[in-house]
């Protein structure tokens, strides 16, 4: 049996629709969902093995991705969301009846992603959201308890899936962090 990295792919990565213009995310509660709506595709959807970003039982790695913070909206039961933890970078806003994480907020405007709130594409039902293109924080997965002996199976089955392993970001993302911090260096004309 092939490594379960997430429901999600685990059967092939289904490829999203660049049309696609944004959907409606519901929390797992069987009464008074939180319900957030996107108002944009997903960008820089990956998976992601760090312990943080929330993923169904069982996931080796969570789904997620990107829209911009002005593209989100809670639109129904949205007093039931609080927030994970205040202190961390992305602040989590959980739903405090089911655990699920509807999206997650920068509000420290120097941070090289301010403005992009994260969230799971896994919790709408729209179908369209651009897939997963790589896996982020791959070693990341010791740290909630995997094998390490194993990571080599983790990293091949994510190759073969097309989802190609960085123990970072992607190279993309990478980038961007070096560009931000080099403009607020000065080492490169803002
Ligand atoms: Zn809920
Ligand atoms: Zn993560």
């Amino acid at each position: 049996m092939a490594t379960q990295i997430h429901p999600m792919v685990d059967n092939g990565v289904k490829k999203g629709s660049p049309s696609f213009a944004g959907g409606t995310l519901t929390c797992k509660c069987a009464s008074n969902p939180v319900t957030v709506k996107i108002g944009s595709n997903v960008a820089f959807n990956h998976a992601c093995g760090c312990s943080k970003c929330w993923k169904p039982q069982g996931a080796l790695f969570s789904i997620v991705g990107v829209a911009g913070r002005d593209k989100v909206t809670v639109t129904a039961n949205g007093n039931k969301l609080k927030i994970v933890d205040e202190k961390a970078p992305i602040q989590r806003h959980a739903c405090t009846g089911c655990g699920v994480h509807m999206y997650g907020r920068i509000e420290n405007t120097g941070h090289p992603f301010y403005g992009f709130d994260f969230f799971h594409t896994e919790l709408s039902k729209d179908a369209g959201w651009e897939e997963p293109r790589f896996a982020a924080f791959v070693s990341s997965i010791i740290e909630s308890g995997f094998p390490p002996a194993r990571m080599g199976e983790v990293r091949a089955r994510l190759k073969e899936l097309g989802l190609e392993p960085f123990d970072c970001l992607s190279p993309a993302l990478m980038d961007l962090i070096a560009t931000h911090a080099a403009k607020a260096k000065g080492t490169l004309a803002a």
